[in-house]
Parts: C-alpha cells; sequence; structure tokens
C-alpha cells in the first residue's frame, strides 16, 4: 500500500502522487481513495443529495461496507429522513452513521434563544453541522464530499485531493468535473431512490428553515440562506 496523503505529509507527497488529472473520473478517484486510507481512517459526509446518491452507489460498488456520516440537526425534512430509509433498504451493507449535536434543540433554544437560524445562522450551522463533524473527522485522514465545481463560484476551483486547512484532513472531491445533467442521468439509467423535493424545485436541500424552492434557471445553491447573504454552511469554508 502507497503512503497515505494527509494533512500533516501534505507537502511531501510529489505532485505526480496527486490525482489531479482532468482524465481521472470519480471511480478512479473513489478506487483510489479506499486503496489508500484504512477502514477506520475515511469516511464519507453525505447531506443525501442528488450528488451524494451518484456517490453512495459508486462507494458502494468499490467498498460496500463504507463508513458514512450523515449529519442530522434535527431539522432537516421529511423527505430527507425518507430518502436516507430507502438508501438503507437498498445498500444494507453501507455503514450509515447520523451524527447529532451536542444540544437538542430545545437545549439550544434554552441556551441562545429559538430560532437561532433566523437570528445567528452561521453559529446555529457551527453548533449543529461543524463542530459535529469536526468531531467526525478527528479521528480520520480523509473524508469524501459531493462537491461540483459548476456548483459556485467558491466551488470552482476543487481538486480531486484538497487539503482541509479547516478540518485539518484531507478532502476528497470524486465529482468535481459533473454537470447537473450528468448527477440526473446516472440518478435514472440506474433507477436510483432520490429526495423528492428535487421534483419540486429543491436543486440544493439542507435544513428546512434555511431551504426554499428557485427558479428552474436559477442558482442552484439560491435556495439555501435566501435573502441573508449566507451562501455556505461553514464546511467548505475555511
Ligand atoms: Fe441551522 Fe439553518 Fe445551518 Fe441548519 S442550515 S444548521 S437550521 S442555520
Amino acid at each position: 500500500m502507497s503512503t497515505a496523503v494527509t494533512y500533516e505529509n501534505w507537502n511531501q507527497i510529489s505532485d505526480a502522487f496527486r490525482i489531479d488529472d482532468k482524465s481521472k473520473g470519480a471511480r478512479d478517484v473513489l478506487e483510489w481513495a479506499y486503496k489508500n486510507y484504512p477502514d477506520d481512517k475515511i469516511v464519507y459526509a453525505s447531506s443525501f443529495g442528488a450528488e451524494a446518491i451518484v456517490l453512495i452507489d459508486l462507494i458502494h460498488e468499490i467498498k460496500p461496507d463504507a463508513h458514512i456520516v450523515f449529519l442530522d440537526t434535527g431539522l432537516h425534512f421529511l423527505e430527507t429522513y425518507e430518502v436516507i430509509d430507502k438508501i438503507e433498504a437498498r445498500f444494507p451493507t453501507l455503514r450509515i452513521e447520523r451524527k447529532e449535536p451536542k444540544l437538542t434543540l430545545d437545549q439550544q433554544a434554552a441556551e441562545y434563544g429559538s430560532a437561532l437560524w433566523k437570528r445567528e445562522p452561521n453559529s446555529c450551522c457551527q453548533i449543529r453541522k461543524v463542530i459535529p463533524l469536526r468531531e467526525a473527522l478527528t479521528p480520520k485522514q480523509a473524508w469524501i464530499s459531493g462537491l461540483r465545481r459548476e456548483q459556485s463560484p467558491t466551488r470552482a476551483n476543487t481538486q480531486f485531493l484538497n487539503r482541509d486547512e479547516k478540518f485539518k484532513n484531507i478532502k476528497i472531491c470524486p465529482l468535481i468535473h459533473w454537470t447537473w445533467d450528468e448527477v440526473w442521468g446516472y440518478i435514472r439509467e440506474k433507477n436510483l431512490p432520490y429526495n423528492t423535493l428535487h421534483d419540486n424545485g429543491y436543486p440544493s436541500i439542507g435544513c428546512f428553515p434555511c431551504t426554499q424552492a428557485v427558479d428552474e434557471n436559477g442558482d442552484s445553491r439560491a435556495g439555501r440562506w435566501s435573502g441573508t447573504g449566507k451562501t455556505e454552511c461553514g464546511l467548505h469554508t475555511s
């Protein structure tokens, strides 16, 4: 087995070792990842959106018992929980962990006031998403994410392998070159379960207080924290 790329040895890895060749597709990246990281050092952090369905199918082919973590904020749509149940039924060998924040919603309301997401969405995301992911990633060397370059200008320079300064980890993004149409082509071709909110104008789906439907031709992430100026939950910003 090759030396795994880690946050610590990133600068010692030669350019040739890095996967940055545009000709390599998602399957190549995932095969490399599961070959190069021990089972307990790699996790896929999944939102169970459309990109996630593609990744889960690909990962299952390569690593049927892969570890997947879902950040269960307690504020997801019913349809999101339904698709997780469907994925668990279709891929029973996968190890899907529902990671909850330390504070329940009632405890958060008691400590910070009700509906923190309306007043301080960054604080709410920090409590319910960023800290739980940090806990999940602390024992890992690498995590997989479904970022695609065309999703937003802030994601346009994402590489297959990224030195993640936020979580001191390696972030692996196998879908960077995929288009939205390619994602849906794959889902339909394989007849995979997906979040039915995608059929109702929700291209990007997060917590229900912070997610709205968008126009068909609008920015795919325009429905997230709409009108607040916030565009990211904080998992992909340093
Ligand atoms: Fe809170 Fe909204 Fe962030 Fe969910 S997306 S954690 S509700 S601010």
